[in-house]
């Protein structure tokens, strides 16, 4: 009988060695084009997306963006030692905007052989600032950088002063010159440049993680390059600086090179900000009644669902971006001048979803 058990015991050790626990992987968002994927993998596990390896915070949470262009799948793989599991996501596609706008000064659109020169230099800098290696933890829970109307969409196809131009892949929050523009996380300010052609007085800000945010066309810039800023702060003054028609901040949220969708992208943040806040506070709940009352009373079990730890980002809540259009609110100039036509763009509806578990496991 002792015989039978140990053997027993030694396959059910040997089992368990050779067998892997998988790593775990939840998803939150919707697969579409110009999205910022919310992800949380196993800590210390290897994320690859197409195969290229994810920058992940410590703490399992990652997050990578899908283009406005984009197509097909993306495959997502998570690796822990012997154990793989794999995840193949198809790119949804959006419907854009047509856009006119006019009364840019001509200069910015069809600019001469010198100019071409200078924009091709600003673009040299922009593109070297965000090469710069930041290490950081990239926060989870962003808040929009200033208050206003909405004046232009992410991913409208601009007709620029009558012709057909590029996409417009940020967002413009249009308000009063002077209104204040803050920073929507922490993040240290990778480049401040007082004037660029198309984009005036400009800053760029890395997150951490791979994300990076600009803030264009200020009036005035209040930081300076290689400063920290937390959630909040002050990085300037909404303006018209560079190729604008009215005072408004022009928004590019970047995930590597990729241009995601600011409100997408706000509206995932708000949702799995106040999605994960709930459980921690319960969770402090539960382990001040028991400090509380019967000290021999065992602590709380661990949160079954991992939760950020933007504690303190999680009691902010994310401001709501005024969409309507009252005339009021608008710059005359912005009002006058840009011109939306067409239709909606169209909004991903089923979203935000509650983080999904994965639970293949593809040894
Ligand atoms: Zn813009």
């Amino acid at each position: 009988m002792i015989r039978f058990f140990t053997v027993f015991s030694l396959i059910f050790l040997l089992a368990c060695s050779v067998r892997a626990e998988p790593p775990l992987l939840f998803l939150h968002g919707s697969p579409y084009q110009g999205e910022l994927m919310y992800g949380y993998a196993t800590p210390g596990s290897t994320v690859r997306l197409n195969g290229e390896k994810l920058s992940a915070r410590k703490d399992g949470w990652f997050l990578f963006g899908i283009g406005r262009d984009d197509k097909g799948t993306l495959t997502l793989s998570v690796e822990k030692g012997k154990a793989k599991i794999r995840k193949v996501l198809r790119i949804k596609p959006r419907k854009w905007r047509i856009q006119k706008v006019n009364g840019l000064p001509q200069n910015t659109v069809t600019p001469n052989e010198e100019e071409q020169k200078r924009i091709e230099g600003e673009n040299k800098l922009v593109e070297e600032a965000r090469k710069k290696k930041v290490r950081r933890s990239v926060p989870l829970c962003f808040s929009v950088p200033a208050k206003g109307r909405i004046s232009s969409v992410y991913g409208s196809q601009r007709i620029i002063n009558g012709v057909p131009g590029g996409q417009h892949n940020a967002l413009d929050i249009a308000a009063k010159t002077g209104t204040v523009i803050r920073a929507p996380a922490d993040g240290v300010v990778l480049l401040a440049h007082e004037d660029m052609l198309l984009t005036g007085k400009t800053v760029l800000m890395a997150h951490g993680n791979d994300l990076t945010t600009s803030y264009i066309h200020m009036s005035k810039i209040l930081v300076k390059e290689g400063q920290k800023l937390k959630k909040g702060d002050k990085i300037g003054l909404i303006g018209m600086t560079g190729r604008a028609n009215g005072p408004h901040l022009h928004w590019t949220v970047m995930w590597k090179d990729k241009r995601v969708d600011p409100q997408a992208f706000l509206r995932n943040s708000a949702a799995f900000c106040s999605a994960s806040a709930k459980p921690a506070k319960k969770a402090k709940k539960a382990k001040a009644a028991v400090k509380k009352s019967v000290k021999k009373a065992a602590a709380p079990k661990a949160q079954e669902t991992p939760k950020t730890p933007d504690e303190k980002a999680d009691k902010e809540k994310t401001p709501a971006i005024k969409t309507d259009k009252k005339e009021k609110a608008a710059p005359e100039a912005a009002k006058k001048k840009t011109e939306e036509t067409a239709k909606e763009a169209e909004a991903p509806k089923d979203k935000p979803s509650a983080p999904i578990a994965e639970k293949e496991n593809k040894k």
